[in-house]
């Protein structure tokens, strides 16, 4: 089980936040397991289900879930 990335948080992660540095745009969808969904991109994060409701990004950021 992978946990959330967020400091001091231990529930399993259920998201994935990746941030698009280019367009100022942070995407929320699910995390796909399994051997072809590969490592994480540096710049992308796991998410917990509670997190990913009510994610932390910076102001200047639009936020887009993905379904
Ligand atoms: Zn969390």
């Amino acid at each position: 089980m992978q946990r959330c990335s967020r400091t001091g948080c231990d529930r399993p992660g259920t998201a994935v936040l990746v941030y698009d540095h280019v367009r100022s745009t942070a995407f929320i969808g699910p995390l796909i397991p399994g051997p072809s969904a590969g490592p994480p991109a540096s710049h992308s994060y796991r998410l917990c289900s509670g997190h990913a409701a009510r994610p932390v990004v910076p102001a200047d950021r639009v936020v887009v879930h993905l379904e």
